[in-house]
Order: structure tokens, then sequence, then C-alpha cells
């Protein structure tokens, strides 16, 4: 099975689609949460990954649109961005994010958004924070995203190491417990504006992580459109 796995989506379609073409067929979409927050199009991404199937599970901004979090845990920005966000969608997005899990297990996986012990907030950007939250799941891999940023942490013997995947960086798992992010979709933050995915073979555990260009001008004539705080629009350039 080819799954697609993408996280931080926020809201921004054209850099949604622009994966998904780039990917090609897959059997699957997993999704690591923020999938609203930031970006222009908070309906019409909910509405590609329904008919997707997509399964997905709830982020920080994804709980702050359905007012489950307080906004006043946010940055300036972020904060106007996520009022902004529950304003405009629909009752349908509404109702398929408020349906969202903070953690799903699939075989072998586990997803969550930040980290398992903490799926809303934490991020895990270090091998400390990652070895911190091996207990917290059972399974042997986790997946995360948050962080924006793709990461890998894989416990070998009593070290936790840790990988920075690039374009076309492969990586076959085995019994190692593995932490893996596979970057953000919508909005990076590495300094490489291209959209992040990770695409995941079942049958032999290959990963590939792929960097893909989108039309950023697009989406930030959509976010000026709509009144966004123009410091998120200038940073889908330069990827910060
Ligand atoms: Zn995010």
């Amino acid at each position: 099975m080819r799954v697609a796995c993408l996280t931080d989506l926020h809201a921004n379609l054209a850099a949604l689609d622009a994966v998904l073409a780039a990917l090609g067929p897959v059997d699957a979409v997993w999704v690591m949460g923020d999938i609203v927050g930031y970006g222009p199009d908070p309906d019409a991404v909910v509405a590609r990954l329904r008919t997707l199937d997509a399964i997905a599970v709830r982020g920080n901004h994804d709980a702050a649109a359905l007012g489950l979090i307080d906004v006043h845990d946010f940055n300036d920005d972020a904060a106007r961005a996520a009022l902004w966000t529950r304003e405009q969608i629909s009752p349908e997005t509404r109702d398929w994010l408020a349906a969202l899990p903070e953690r799903r297990e699939i075989g072998d996986f586990t997803l969550v958004h930040g980290s398992p012990r903490d799926p809303t907030w934490e991020y895990l950007w270090s091998a400390a924070a990652a070895a911190a939250n091996l207990d917290a799941f059972t399974t042997r891999t986790c997946i995360v995203g948050h962080t924006h940023v793709p990461l890998v942490f894989r416990l070998d013997g009593r070290r936790m190491e840790t990988i920075e995947p690039v374009d076309g960086t492969e990586l076959v798992l085995d019994e190692r417990r593995t932490f893996l992010n596979p970057g953000g979709v919508g909005q990076p933050r590495d300094g490489d504006p291209r959209a992040c995915a990770m695409l995941l073979e079942t049958e032999t555990g290959t990963l590939t992580w792929r960097r893909i260009p989108w039309p950023i001008a697009e989406t930030q004539a959509r976010m000026r459109e709509a009144g966004l705080p123009a410091r998120l629009v200038e940073r889908l350039a330069v990827g910060r």
C-alpha cells in the first residue's frame, strides 16, 4: 500500500494539490493535523481530504478553529488567523474536524500531531524530547507533525539518532522504534518554501521524503484578499 503522509496543511489548497499531483496515485492519505489555520482555504482543504477518505488526527490549529482551545495561547498573527478560520468554516467542515481524534493507531503506526504524550502542544524538535516520549505509545513507529520541519528520530540501542531528510531521502523501517515527521505541506519552516511530504510503502517499509514546488503567489493573493496577517503571507515565500 502506498500511503501519502501529510501534515500541517494549514488551509493551503494550492500546496496540497501540488503535493497530491506530485505524489501520484496513492492507496491512502494519513494526515497528522493542523489541517486548517493560517491559510485561506479551510473548507476546500477539508473537502479535498474528505474526497480522498483521508485518515486524520487533530492539531492545535484545528482545535482552535473549533473553539476547543483559547486563541490566547497563540501569538497575535496565529490568533487572528484562528479567529478568521473559526468564523469562516462551514458547518460541514466544523463537524468533520470535530470528529477527528487526537491519536490514531494503524497497524505498526501511531499518528499524532505534536507528540504521543502531548498531542496538542509538544514539539518533537530534539532526540531528548523523542526519547522522553517512548513510553507514551506502544507501536513501533510514531508519525508526528507540528514543527513544519522534516525530521526522524530512531532508537539505536540506547542512543536516539537524528536524521534530517531532504528531497529524495529514502529510509527503510526496521525493528527499531522510530519517530517520523514528514515536514509541513502548507507552511514549511526550514528555510525551503517547497511543500514537504513523505511517501510510505507499507509492504517494504520504505519511506521517501519529497520537496514539491507549489504556486506560492496564488495562496498569498488569496490570503491578502481574506485580510489575513501580512507576516503570515510573507513567510510562505521564504519557508520560515
Ligand atoms: Zn502547524
